[in-house]
């Protein structure tokens, strides 16, 4: 079980507010910090991607804005977001540099992640980050997500982002050590070590949200399983109570694992095969589908024929002969498909500049029927 972490391609880790945020100072807990980043480090350099998800600007921000304790309205939060991101995004910045690694500091709407044009968009964005070698630090952006289109908590937020950068671990770090079979200040509460499906049983487990400081609790956490867990993605709820979380884990340190039946890609491909009506077709010729027989992606020198109204992001049928023998998430909309049907690289970047993308259907994004 341990070594799922370790083993792990693709890890994405979540910090919550109250770990990062000393409740008496409103300070950072720069110890924890500097110990968990050389957990991260360590993550590198075994060689797995590394993406950080973080809460804390509200509970940094509203100290030195001077804002009252307990609940604050959904103006004071996005103002205190507003001036504690620059101390959280500097502070992960700075202990990161300090072991050679660049941070990257993005923020997120709910619509990023929802909206397939925008979520194509995020993720070219963070997979070029990635191949560059630098860790993302992901926060949602507070300051301008009004309450009908925000996450409002970083672990479904964290989960979404798993999906999207089909991460194998999701790691939640909290400031309890799991899931219990019911509040573990409860009699008979029994710890939960590992689960592949989230039953309405599991779901009735979630009590109340428990910490002061974020606006998680055990119930985003479960929702979170749920989006980790149907995009292949393991997810482990683990404490960040004490120095190098991540260490820990490796080393067997109590912790609830949500184990994933299939892996990202393969549910991803699930996803696209079967969920998704394709909405236009692209006729391509013999060469292109011996290409992606090989797993290769398609390219507009391979396609002939464009038709039905798309856009970017949208299913489409791949057909040759007459028959549809594959599908795929379409990288340009319909109009543009069509200007480069038959096009090789070069021409495609001459007419629609180089920022186009060279693949009409990314592998990624491609599942064969
Ligand atoms: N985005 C919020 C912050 O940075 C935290 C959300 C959460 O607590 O999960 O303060």
């Amino acid at each position: 079980m341990t070594s799922r972490l370790s083993k792990a391609k693709r890890v994405v880790v979540k910090v919550g507010s109250a770990l990062l945020v000393d409740q008496k100072t409103g300070a950072i807990k720069a110890s924890w910090l500097n110990s968990l980043v050389d957990d991260l480090a360590d993550l590198k350099v075994a060689g797995a991607d590394v993406i950080l998800v973080s809460s804390g600007a509200i509970a940094l921000g509203r100290r030195t804005l001077g804002l009252p304790k307990g609940k604050l309205k959904l103006e004071q939060s996005q103002a205190a977001a507003a001036v504690g991101q620059i101390a959280l995004a500097q502070a992960w910045s700075e202990a990161l540099r300090a072991r050679n690694i660049v941070a990257a500091q993005v923020l997120v709407t709910l619509t990023d992640t929802e909206e397939r044009r925008r979520y194509l968009n995020a993720r070219a964005t963070l997979s070029t980050l990635l191949t560059q070698g630098a860790v993302p630090v992901i926060n949602e952006n507070d300051t301008v997500a009004t309450s009908e289109i925000r996450y409002g908590d970083n672990d479904r937020l964290a989960a979404r982002v798993a999906s999207m950068m089909s991460a194998d671990v999701l790691v939640l770090l909290s400031d309890i050590d799991g899931l219990y079979s019911a509040p573990p200040n409860q009699k008979g509460a029994t710890f939960i070590p590992e689960l592949t499906e989230i039953t309405p049983a599991v779901e009735a487990m979630a009590g109340k949200p428990v910490s002061g400081v974020g606006s998680g609790g055990m119930i985003t956490k479960i929702e979170a399983g749920k989006i980790a867990l149907s995009a292949g993605c393991h997810m482990v709820i683990a404490s960040g109570h004490e120095l190098h979380p991540l260490k820990r884990i490796t080393e067997g340190e109590r912790c609830s694992w949500f184990v994933a039946q299939a892996n990202a890609r393969q549910a991803r491909k699930q996803w696209i095969a079967g969920t998704l009506q394709p909405v236009g077709r692209l006729v391509v010729d013999e060469g292109a589908k011996g290409a992606l027989d090989k797993g290769k992606s398609l390219l507009p020198a391979g396609v002939k024929d464009v038709t039905g109204n798309f856009e970017r992001g949208d299913t489409v049928s791949i057909v040759t002969g007459g028959e549809e023998f594959a599908r795929g998430l379409v990288a340009y909309d319909a109009e543009d498909a069509r200007k480069i049907v038959g096009l090789k690289s070069s021409e495609v970047e001459k007419l629609l500049g180089a920022e186009a993308t060279h693949e009409i259907v990314h592998r990624d994004d491609l599942v064969m029927l």
